[in-house]
C-alpha cells in the first residue's frame, strides 16, 4: 500500500491565537501602558510589513536561530509602539515581551474538529506533518496544545528560511517523505497553502475559507476526510520534484 500524507498549515487551519500580532501588542499594552488607548484596527496597518512571511519570494536562510529571527523582526514592532506615543526605549522594552506573548500557550487553541480530524484520517493510514509560516518555537507551541504526536515533522519557516507559498518550503517537506507518496496539502490561504502547493503538483484542499478559483473546497475539518479518501489520485507524489 503508498504511503499516504498530509501536510498541514497550521494558523487558521489546526489552530489560532485569539487577536494574533495585534492582539499581541494589545495585550502587553493594557498591562505595561493602561493610558494608552489603542486599537486592533489602529495597529493593523502598521504590522503590514515587517515580517517574513510579507515578503515570501526572499529567503532568509542566513537567519540562523529563533534570537535572530524574532531581532530580524522585532524592530517592526518597536517603531508601531513609537508610532503610538512610546518612547524608543519603552518600545523596545514592550516589544521584547512580544516573542513571549506572542508564543504562550494559553493563547493558542485548536479548533473544535481537529483532533477529530487527526484521528480519523490517522485511523485510516494518513501520516501527518506541518508546513507553516511561523515563529521558530512553533513546535512547542503544536507541543503545548498536545498534537505533537499526530506529526511526523513540524517544519516552521523562520527555520526552514522559506516562506510558503515558495517552492522550497515544500520541498524541504516533501523530502522526509517517501517516494512514491500520495500528498496532500490542507490549508486556510488560496495562495501560500494552495497555490503553494500546486506548483509542485501537489494536490491541496481549501479549509475555513472559500475562494472560487480553488478546486477542492470545505468549510471546516469535517468534510476532509471524504475529500481526500474519495479523491482518485493515485501516486500523486512520484513526479513531484525534490
Ligand atoms: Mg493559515
Amino acid at each position: 500500500m503508498k504511503h499516504k500524507h498530509i501536510l498541514w498549515d497550521f494558523d487558521g487551519t489546526l489552530a489560532y491565537r485569539d487577536g494574533m500580532w495585534t492582539g499581541t501588542l494589545i495585550e502587553i499594552l493594557r498591562t505595561a501602558e493602561p493610558d494608552i488607548s489603542v486599537t486592533r484596527d489602529q495597529l493593523r496597518p502598521h504590522l503590514r510589513k515587517g515580517f517574513p512571511w510579507h515578503k515570501p519570494q526572499v529567503p532568509h536562510t542566513h537567519i540562523r536561530d529563533a534570537a535572530q529571527w524574532w531581532q530580524a523582526l522585532l524592530p517592526a514592532v518597536e517603531q508601531t509602539l513609537v508610532v503610538f506615543g512610546l518612547s524608543a526605549a519603552r518600545a523596545a522594552e514592550l516589544a521584547a515581551q512580544v516573542p513571549a506573548q506572542f508564543c504562550n500557550p494559553e493563547n493558542w487553541q485548536l479548533f473544535e474538529d481537529t483532533i477529530s480530524t487527526l484521528t480519523a484520517l490517522s485511523e485510516t493510514g494518513w501520516s501527518h506533518s506541518i508546513l507553516s509560516n511561523h515563529v521558530p518555537e512553533l513546535p512547542d507551541i503544536v507541543n503545548a496544545l498536545g498534537i505533537s504526536n499526530f506529526f511526523t515533522h513540524i517544519h516552521t519557516s523562520a527555520v526552514m528560511g522559506f516562506e510558503k507559498p515558495h517552492e522550497n518550503a515544500f520541498r524541504i517537506a516533501l523530502q522526509p517523505i517517501p517516494d512514491n507518496s500520495v500528498v496532500w496539502m490542507v490549508g486556510d490561504n488560496p495562495i501560500a497553502d494552495i497555490r503553494g502547493a500546486q506548483q509542485l503538483g501537489i494536490p491541496a484542499v481549501l479549509v475555513r475559507q472559500t475562494d472560487p478559483t480553488v478546486q477542492h473546497q470545505c468549510p471546516s475539518l469535517i468534510e476532509l476526510v471524504e475529500i481526500i479518501e474519495s479523491d482518485p489520485v493515485d501516486s500523486n507524489n512520484s513526479g513531484i520534484p525534490r
